[in-house]
């Protein structure tokens, strides 16, 4: 089963069509990158993939579970790590990861091993006993995603994980999404082309709410005729702006 599906996926505005009837497939265990400039509509797929906003059109799915007509489901198998990292400023690291344990109702005892698990995994014993608004930005997202792993979801959502963060918490930051890789889906969004070049199994380029390509790092090479993402990226928006069409860059590089 695919841990994600989309079907003419669409999200419209007022004056505005954020997401252009997108159609993806990830499987379990994948990590999937939806790599694009400002404004691509990565954070709109996102939302109405975790339940968080209706689609206008078409569908989506969570392991089989519509994210429209199943969102309870659907909520029990995602966790999120938005953009604006969604810590307690107030609380320490510790109260915030108590805090989710005690909105999904976990026992005293479930909560403290859950608790623990995240403190191993993310060695966060130093912070502990801080205050959320005295983290580094490194720390604070380090303690988002340990928040969104709370539940143990089967898909994991990273949006913009490294936003903000220096050249050395960013390559942290990916030692540990590394260290997740396998073990449970993680869609990334992200418009750091080395980002998504370092960490994903597969990548979606997105342009105009459209998902212009989609591909192995090899794969979106062969299709563009070009070295590394970055070119490759360049070249498919290129040409994707170019023949002015809904469509994907097919097998000969030419967009359809
Ligand atoms: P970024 O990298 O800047 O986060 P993005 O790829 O995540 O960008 P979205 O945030 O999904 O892009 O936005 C896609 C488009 O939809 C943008 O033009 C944005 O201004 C528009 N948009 C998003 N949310 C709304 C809204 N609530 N009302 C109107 N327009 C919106």
């Amino acid at each position: 089963m695919n841990a994600i599906e989309t079907r003419g996926l669409t999200k419209r505005y007022k004056t505005k069509t954020a997401v252009d009837g997108i159609d993806l497939e990830v499987k379990e265990g994948e990590l999937f990158a939806l790599l694009g400039v400002n404004g691509a509509g990565k954070t709109t797929t996102v939302r109405m993939l975790t339940c968080l906003s209706e689609p206008t059109s078409g569908e989506c799915s969570v392991c089989g579970n519509d994210c429209v007509s199943e969102q309870s489901e659907v909520k029990k198998l995602v966790g999120i790590s938005p953009q604006d990292t969604a810590v307690a400023e107030n609380l320490t690291v510790y109260e915030n990861l108590k805090l989710v344990c005690g909105i999904y109702g976990y026992p005293k005892e479930e909560s403290e091993n859950k608790i623990s698990k995240m403190f191993t995994l993310f060695r966060m014993d130093e912070v502990k006993n801080s205050r959320a608004k005295t983290l580094s930005g490194g720390w604070k997202r380090k303690l988002s995603i340990a928040m969104a792993l709370i539940s143990e979801p089967r898909v994991l959502f990273l949006d913009e994980p490294t936003l903000g963060l220096d050249v050395l918490a960013r390559r942290e930051l990916w030692s540990v999404v590394e260290s997740l890789k396998g073990k449970i889906t993680i869609i990334l969004t992200t418009h750091h082309m080395e980002e998504a070049e370092h960490l994903a199994d597969r990548i979606a380029i997105m342009l105009e709410g459209k998902i212009a390509a989609v591909g192995t790092l090899a794969e979106l090479e062969k299709l563009s005729g070009k070295t590394g993402l970055e070119e490759s990226f360049v070249e498919i928006a290129e040409k994707f702006g170019k023949s002015g069409k809904i469509g994907s860059v097919s097998e000969r590089g030419e967009a359809e």
